[in-house]
């Protein structure tokens, strides 16, 4: 490491002028793939989220009242500042996630597209000037910020799905208190913190406070915390639900998702198995966006499963950081753990490994399984491991009665021949994003990513539904002369 990295990392990881925690306790920040604890964070408490507040509210008010050019300058500020810093932050990606570089580099180029995007969306929460049936009355509407956000973030794409909600949020006036998962307190945190220090954020306005569970539900529970953005499980999405629903709290959560990849009997055989093997394998499958279920038409079933397989057992699996492979490892033990159990209790009902199946802790071989049952957990949950289950299937109608048959409703999917087939077929799929004709992974700023049914609530960020998401509308009228009352 050059002393420049060494004194970059000692500002993340010590006092800068942001709110730290006191570090009461602490969080080992580990390399995935060695196992070795390569940084320690300080571990916030409940007394933590409360001084962050009583930081964060008079910043908060401060930050609203800059100009929309001053904030749009700090949000171009820290893109500068992560392109200075992308090969700390990728090194950083790499090692807390257990990713590819690819997925590193993808990161870093997505977290820029917001941060440039949210800087263009500063001048343009406009109001309106609404015709008002008073006479002399003048009424308008104006957007203010929600005011101190509270945002709780999972381990997969740290920076990214962090930056998702901390640059538009901040852009439009707002606060951010940001709980990043104990897996990825740096690259989903203190280092985002850093950049926005570098570039002029004032103080209290960005806060991290690692943590877990406590951490989380007290920024959830705190009467001062207006909104909170949530990105996690549906199992904890719908518990945080139920508790800002009691606090009447804004709420938006980004969850969980049981995809489906659909290919036609018309579909080029190559490119489907490419794409079939992308969209279940990449980051060893632990992605909300990954698919986990392979509906394929009869007429290509066979060679697809082959074609499939044949890429999967070519997949190279290790140590990310130092070696040159394809896959790297699974975020901890009790992932992979619950992906082989569900394997294993397909396998017992019946379903055939045709790839891997194997693991080798921390390792998970990309797995290709055929004749799956319907019933099993393998096909009705979210996997979260590099398994690709396939099901076939006869016909349209069969096709989509399968794969809108889950209670999730993220992306799809669907690979043939004729566009125009896929984009009937895609408007019959209960799902927030449909692709035709490329993988289940797509992201991008402007577009509307989210899901419906359980995979999540509010949300369906990017682009001006930012604005939407971030403020309230607030009813400004002004009254020519005296108004007439009974008393
Ligand atoms: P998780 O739900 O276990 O944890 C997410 C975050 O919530 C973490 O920061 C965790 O510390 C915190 N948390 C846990 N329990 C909490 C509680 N009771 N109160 C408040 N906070 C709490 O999810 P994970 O394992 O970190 O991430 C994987 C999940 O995230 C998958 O289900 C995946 O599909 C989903 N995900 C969804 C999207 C999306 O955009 N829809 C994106 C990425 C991941």
């Amino acid at each position: 490491m050059t002393a420049v990295d060494q004194a970059w990392q000692e500002s993340v990881f010590t006092d800068g002028h942001f709110h730290r925690p006191s570090a009461d306790g602490t969080i080992p920040v580990r390399d995935k793939a060695s196992g070795e604890i390569f940084a320690v964070a300080g571990l916030a408490t409940q007394a933590d989220v409360d001084a962050a507040v009583a930081v964060a509210k008079p910043a908060q008010q401060a930050w609203s009242e800059r100009t929309y050019a001053e904030r749009a300058a700090v949000l171009r500020g820290a893109a500068a500042a992560l392109a200075d810093r992308s090969k700390q932050f990728r090194d950083l990606i790499i090692r807390e996630t257990g990713c590819i570089g690819g997925k590193a580099d993808y990161e870093i180029g997505a977290a820029t597209s917001e941060l440039i995007e949210a800087a263009g969306l500063a001048s343009r929460a406009t109001g309106e000037v609404i015709p008002s049936g008073h006479a002399g009355r003048f009424s308008l509407s104006e957007r203010v910020p929600v005011g101190l956000v509270g945002a709780i973030t999972p381990w997969n794409f740290p920076l990214v799905l962090g930056m998702r909600v901390i640059a538009p949020a901040l852009a439009l006036g707002n606060a951010v208190l940001l709980k990043p998962s104990p897996e990825t307190p740096v690259s989903g945190g203190l280092a985002i913190a850093a950049l926005f220090e570098d570039a002029g954020l004032p103080a209290g306005v960005f806060q991290v406070l690692p943590g877990d569970v406590e951490v989380g539900n007290g920024l959830v529970t705190h009467p001062d915390i207006s909104m909170v953005h949530f990105t996690g499980s549906t199992r904890v999405g719908r518990q945080i639900a139920q508790t800002a629903g009691g606090l009447l709290k804004k709420v938006s959560l980004e969850l969980g998702g049981n995809n489906a990849l659909i290919i036609l009997d018309d579909a080029d055989l190559d490119q489907a198995a490419m794409i079939g093997a992308w969209s279940s394998f990449h980051y060893q499958g632990q992605t909300c966006i990954t698919a986990g279920r392979h509906i394929v038409e009869r007429g290509i079933a066979d060679s697809y499963a082959r074609a499939l397989a044949e890429r999967a057992d070519a997949i190279t699996v290790g140590n990310t950081f130092t070696d040159d492979v394809g896959l790297g490892p699974m975020i901890n033990s009790t992932q992979l753990d619950r992906a082989a159990a569900m394997l294993a209790e397909a396998v017992a009902e019946g379903a055939r490994v045709v790839a891997g199946g194997t693991t080798d802790a921390p390792y998970f071989r990309p797995t290709v399984v055929t004749d799956v049952s319907r019933s099993s957990r393998l096909w009705n949950e979210e996997i979260f491991a590099p398994i690709a289950p396939i099901l076939v299937v006869d016909g349209d109608d069969e096709v989509v009665s399968v794969a809108n048959d889950t209670e999730y409703g993220l992306v799809n999917s669907v690979l043939t021949g004729d566009p125009y087939r896929g984009i009937q077929l895609a408007r019959r799929l209960a799902a927030g994003m449909v692709h035709v004709n490329d993988a289940t992974p797509q992201d991008e700023a402007l577009a509307p990513f989210g899901g419906i049914g359980q995979s999540g609530l509010g949300g369906r960020s990017g682009g001006d539904a930012n604005i939407e998401e971030f403020t309230e509308r607030r009813w400004l009228t002004v009254t020519d002369g005296p108004a007439h009352y009974p008393y």
